[in-house]
């Protein structure tokens, strides 16, 4: 099992890449998105915070409710895949084991960026969290997402970047992780990934051959 945004993908990037555009249509130069970026929090800051921040500091010509829809569209058009991620799945899967995507968000957005991305033809199943009716920590998703290829939790890891949703979930249900420190320290006290890498390609290899 595996997190979709800032895990497989750079989402983070992509959304920068959308930002940039949208500046750019307003005659505005790039160097906003720096100050802009730290308001998403990683895409977990409520979007109209977002669009709030943007439309009280710059001279906009949109409405909040075009930008936020505009702000959405440049993350799900900008969803890429690295090469070396690609292979590394390719690995995994030739090697016998199932790669399940679970992240949480709604169906049809989080379903638009793993095409854009070409994850829909890398992996066996996908899981966003609008079709189970709970997001990660909880454990209904995470079933769902062993269900989905005929698994059972039992031989399963999670790899994801986020403590309170990815790993978190998985230690409530047993299930060892992976987690991408993506140049932060572990807070949290009281559960620990069972391991922790540097890229994502550490990570399904480190969940592969253990
Ligand atoms: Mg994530």
């Amino acid at each position: 099992m595996i997190d979709l945004d800032n895990t497989l993908i750079d989402r983070d990037a992509g959304f920068r890449t959308g930002l940039v555009a949208i500046l750019a249509d307003h005659g505005l130069p790039a160097d906003h998105a720096d100050w802009i970026m730290p308001f998403d929090d990683r895409g977990y800051a409520p979007r109209p915070v977002v669009a709030k921040a943007m439309l009280d500091r710059l001279d906009l010509d949109i409405t909040e409710d075009d930008l936020i829809e505009a702000l959405y569209r440049g993350s799900r058009e900008n969803a890429r895949l690295a090469p070396e991620t690609a292979a590394a799945i390719g690995r995994a899967r030739a090697d016998g084991h199932r790669v399940v995507i679970v992240t949480n968000g709604p169906v049809a957005g989080q379903g638009e960026k793993i095409r854009n991305a070409g994850l829909d033809r890398l992996v066996d199943a996908s899981i966003a969290s609008e079709a189970v009716g709970v997001d990660k920590p909880e454990p209904a998703i995470f079933h769902a997402a062993a269900a989905a290829v005929g698994g059972s939790l039992d031989d399963a890891w999670m790899i994801g970047d986020r403590d309170d949703a990815d790993i978190l979930g998985a230690h409530r249900l047993g299930v060892p992780s992976v987690w991408l420190h993506l140049g932060r320290d572990w807070a949290p006290a009281d559960y620990r990934p069972t391991h922790i890498a540097d890229s994502v390609v550490d990570a399904i290899e480190h969940a592969a051959h253990v």
